[in-house]
C-alpha cells in the first residue's frame, strides 16, 4: 500500500479529524486515541482492496476531444489586475489558423472524433472576434457529430453576440466583480466607464433563457469588504455556480503587489461567504479554487491535458502565457500549428509533466495536499520561478481555509452543497 494515498488532517478543536483520500472524505468527530486509529486503518485497508477510484479523466469517451482557441489579444476592457495586459497588443486569429487547429484536433486521434468541446478564451476578449468565431464553430460543427462551445468573456457584448450565446446554447463564464465592477474593470475606451451595467443586464438575460452561467469575480484587497454584497447580488440575479480568485500580480500582468489580498483575511473572508450562503440556503456553488474534492491529479490539467491555440498559431499549456516573448514561454508554449498538424516538443512536454504538486517536496509530503493540489502551476512559477516551488499565498490560504472549511462542513452538511457537487464521497463516523 502507498502510505500517501491517506492523509490525516487535524480539525480545529480537540480530536476533531478529517481522513482525506483520492475522492473520499471520512471524519472522526470526538474521536478517541483508539476510535481514530480503526478509521485510518479501516481507510487504508480500503485504499488497498478498491485501488484508486478512477479519474473523469479516464472515463471520457475515446472519440472526445478538446481544444482552446484564444482569438485575440486585443479587449474592449481595461482590467486593472488583467493577468495579460488584454488589449496592449491587437493581434487576432485568421480563420485559416483556427481552422486548422480544429482539423488538427479532430483528426489527432486514429479514431476521428465524434464530440468536440472548443473553449474560446483570452486574455483578450473573445467575443470581440465575433465573425471569426461563429465561421470558426460553423466550420467545427460540418466536421464533427457534437461540438460544445464554452467561453470565458467579460461580458461587456451587444445583443446581436448574446443572441448567437443563446442559439448555440454555449457554456458562458462571465467576469463580474460586484460592487468593485466599475473601478476594477472600464471600458478601454476613456469616458465610457460604466461596464457594470452592460455586464449584469447580458447575465441576466442568458439565465433568463435557461444558459449555464459561471460568474467569476476577482478580489482585490480593497474588495474584501464588500464581498458578502456582491455575493448577495450574484444570488439576485440567479447564478448557481460562482468562481472567486484573488489578484494575483505576475511579470506581466497589471495588478500590483499592493492589490492582492492578505491571505488569511481572504481566507477568512472565504469561509464567511460560503456560511453566509449556506445559512440562506440558495442554490449557488462556490469554486474558490483553493478547496476541491480530493484527488491526486494534478491542479488543472497543465501537465497532460491543456492545448489551447494562440493567434500566432503557438500551443500554450496555461493562458497566462501566451506569447514567445513571455516569460516562461519555454515550457509553458510546448507546440505549434504546422499546416493542419500540431507539433509538440517532447522535452518542454517532460517538463509539464513535472509540474505535478508531488514534485514541489513540500506539498508532496503535506496532509492537505488531495484538497489543495498545491495550488496553481502557474501562480506557483510567478513566485518561485522554474522549477517551482508551493506559493506562499497558497499554502496560507490553504492553511487558513481547508482545516476550518472541513471541520464545518461536517457539522452543518449544508455547506457541503456550496462546496462540492452533488455526489462528493463525504461519510461522518
Ligand atoms: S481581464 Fe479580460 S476583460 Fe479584462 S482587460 Fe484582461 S482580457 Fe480584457
Ligand atoms: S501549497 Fe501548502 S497547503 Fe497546498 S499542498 Fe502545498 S504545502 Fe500543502
Amino acid at each position: 500500500m502507498k502510505k500517501s494515498n491517506v492523509c490525516l488532517i487535524n480539525l480545529p478543536q480537540q480530536k476533531n479529524y478529517a481522513i482525506v483520500s483520492p475522492h473520499r472524505i471520512v471524519y472522526g468527530l470526538n474521536a478517541s486515541e483508539s476510535e481514530l486509529n480503526g478509521l485510518i486503518k479501516e481507510e487504508k485497508e480500503r485504499a488497498v482492496k478498491t485501488g484508486e477510484p478512477k479519474a473523469e479523466s479516464d472515463r471520457v469517451h475515446s472519440q472526445s476531444a478538446s481544444i482552446g482557441l484564444i482569438p485575440t489579444f486585443d479587449c474592449n476592457l481595461r482590467c486593472i489586475y488583467c493577468y495579460a495586459r488584454g488589449g496592449e497588443t491587437k493581434k487576432t486569429m485568421s480563420l485559416e489558423t483556427a481552422k486548422s487547429a480544429i482539423e488538427a484536433i479532430v483528426n489527432m486521434r486514429d479514431n476521428r472524433c465524434n464530440k468536440l468541446d472548443i473553449y474560446l478564451v483570452g486574455g483578450g476578449e473573445p467575443l470581440l472576434s465575433f465573425e471569426l468565431i461563429c465561421n470558426t464553430i460553423t466550420f467545427a460543427k460540418s466536421l464533427c457529430k457534437t461540438v460544445d462551445v464554452h467561453v470565458v468573456t467579460n461580458g461587456a457584448f451587444g445583443t446581436d453576440v448574446l443572441e448567437w450565446l443563446i442559439t448555440n446554447k454555449v457554456d458562458v463564464r462571465i467576469s463580474y466583480d460586484g460592487l468593485m465592477h466599475n473601478t476594477q474593470r472600464p471600458f478601454a475606451i476613456q469616458g465610457r466607464l460604466n461596464s457594470r451595467k452592460t455586464v449584469k443586464e447580458n447575465i441576466k438575460a442568458l439565465i433568463s433563457k435557461n444558459i449555464p452561467v459561471t460568474v467569476q469575480c476577482i478580489v482585490a484587497d480593497d474588495g474584501l469588504f464588500s464581498l458578502q454584497q456582491t455575493i448577495d447580488e450574484i444570488i439576485a440575479m440567479g447564478v448557481k455556480i460562482l468562481k472567486l480568485e484573488p489578484v494575483l500580480a505576475t511579470d506581466i500582468s497589471r495588478a500590483t503587489k499592493e492589490m492582492e489580498p492578505n491571505p488569511i483575511k481572504y481566507a477568512g473572508a472565504l469561509l464567511n461567504i460560503m456560511e453566509h450562503v449556506a445559512e440562506l440556503g440558495v442554490d449557488l456553488k462556490i469554486d474558490t479554487g483553493y478547496f476541491a474534492e480530493p484527488s491526486d491529479e494534478d491542479y488543472c490539467g497543465i501537465t497532460h491535458n491543456n492545448k489551447t491555440i494562440t493567434p500566432d498559431g503557438l500551443v500554450t499549456a496555461c493562458v497566462e502565457v501566451a506569447k514567445e516573448t513571455d516569460p516562461y514561454a519555454k515550457p509553458i508554449i510546448f507546440g505549434k500549428l504546422e499546416g493542419k498538424r500540431i507539433t509538440t516538443n517532447q522535452e518542454r512536454l517532460k517538463l509539464l509533466e513535472s509540474l505535478h504538486y508531488s514534485n514541489q517536496a513540500e506539498c508532496a509530503k503535506c496532509n492537505l495536499r488531495f484538497i489543495c493540489q498545491g495550488g496553481c502551476p502557474m501562480a506557483n512559477i510567478w513566485r518561485s520561478r522554474f522549477p517551482p516551488k508551493k506559493s506562499s499565498f497558497t499554502c496560507a490560504v490553504g492553511h487558513k481555509l481547508i482545516p476550518s472549511l472541513l471541520l464545518k462542513i461536517a457539522e452543518n452538511p449544508k455547506l457541503a452543497n456550496v462546496v462540492f457537487n452533488d455526489n462528493a464521497n463525504i461519510k461522518t463516523c
